[in-house]
């Protein structure tokens, strides 16, 4: 940790940039103690690490701090450098008796005061829901930020995100998502945003490297995010990853395919406009194949050109299939408040625009026409064929 208090009180951060002599001055003359459990906590000088302070074996106190990375204690003083510049009033390793909790940095802005965790290890969901819930119930507003080292580029535009990664999610005032990622390594912000997941592990996304000092805070809680995506890459790794969890899938899966065998559907014989990337589908964990296939079992299979189809209905069978476990909502535990209904709106516009679909007034769609569900491989390669010269028209921007 960074931050101790001398036996009269006085607090010492080590966020500043102390001088190596300074400091041996004031070890010789001084005790130093935890500002969390009041026990005594030795400076260390070393020449590899950082310069930090450590409890003594032993006491309670200790888990706490023992498993804290050199990569870590960098990170949370670079980030309490960098909003000291912005001349931003912060707090390094502030302990809230009240609520228990210690967040990296305090700091406030435009008048609210935020918590400031910057997570390099990995910690249970439900630790991680626990201590967002705290600071939102006590007038706190979370930013927890994720070390660079935990995100994993997989390729140009794809990496891999687990249900961890995504807790760190929040929004933009434009209703757009991203994760806040900082590597102290690199000095460097990196910005994961238009985030468009296609299996439980992976997603699409547009990575935005910004170094520190060209990063401010406000940028930072509202960066502008771009949003394209090519729509051919995106079927191949969707078609990959389908191909790869229906030889192994897990049991929510197994009753997918289960549900469309006895619907007589073939997995590897669904239409392109299945599996559509629309921006909401974030908040479903299951893939978009899987939720959209519902849908269209749900409200557009069994239903003529001509026939209607009510947000209302959708929404409850939605609700039914989420009980039964069949589709998973992700925990967002920075947002207030998520509606998956947002993603089956997204995707009901998307179908509009590929003519399938029309508006009919709030909440109701009419059908213009049907899915064509392909009888072969080679039907099925034509759809493709013809979806993406009309796709392209539409969705992909710029
Ligand atoms: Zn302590």
């Amino acid at each position: 940790m960074l931050t101790a208090r001398t036996k009269s009180g006085k607090q010492i951060c080590l966020g500043y940039d102390y001088k190596k002599d300074v400091l041996q001055t004031l070890r010789n003359k001084e005790e130093f103690h935890c500002p969390v459990c009041g026990e005594k906590v030795i400076l260390k000088l070393g020449e590899q690490r950082i310069f930090h302070f450590a409890h003594n074996r032993g006491g309670d106190c200790r888990d706490l701090y023992e498993h804290e990375s050199l990569y870590h204690m960098e990170g949370k003083r670079q980030l309490f450098q960098w909003l000291n510049r912005q001349r931003i009033r912060a707090e390094l390793e502030y302990y809230d008796k009240e609520i228990q909790q210690r967040p990296d940095v305090v700091f406030f802005h435009n008048g609210k005061k935020f918590a400031l965790e910057y997570q390099c290890s990995t910690i249970p969901e439900s630790i991680f829901m626990k201590r967002t819930k705290n600071y939102i119930q006590n007038g706190y507003h979370p930013l927890w930020i994720i070390g660079g080292n935990h995100i994993h580029q997989k390729k140009k535009n794809i990496v891999s995100l687990s249900n961890f990664h995504y807790l760190f999610m929040r929004g933009t005032t434009e209703g757009k998502y991203y994760i806040p990622s900082y590597c102290p390594n690199h000095q460097s912000f990196h910005i994961v945003g238009s985030i468009l997941s296609y299996s439980v592990k992976n997603a699409f996304v547009q990575t935005t490297f910004i170094p520190l000092n060209k990063l401010v805070i406000s940028t930072l809680l509202n960066p502008h995010l771009k949003e394209q995506l090519p729509i051919d890459s995106w079927h191949r790794e969707l078609d990959k990853s389908h191909l790869h969890w229906s030889l192994h899938p897990s049991p929510q899966q197994q009753r997918f395919l289960h549900e469309i065998y006895h619907q007589n559907l073939n997995p590897y014989l669904l239409p392109p406009e299945i599996g559509l990337p629309v921006r909401h589908s974030i908040l479903i964990t299951t893939s978009p194949i899987i939720w959209q296939t519902y849908l269209y079992l749900d409200g557009l299979a069994t239903k003529q050109p001509g026939g209607i189809i009510r947000l209302e209905d959708i929404r409850r069978s939605i609700n039914r299939r989420i009980k039964r476990k069949e589709i998973i909502i992700r925990n967002l535990p920075q947002f207030e408040h998520t509606d998956p209904l947002d993603a089956i709106i997204d995707y009901l516009f998307q179908l509009e625009n590929l003519g399938f679909l029309s508006r009919k007034g709030e909440g109701i769609f009419l059908i213009k026409k049907q899915l064509k569900i392909p009888m072969s491989n080679r039907e099925k390669e034509e759809n493709m064929k013809a979806f993406y010269q009309k796709y392209r028209r539409i969705y992909v921007k710029g």
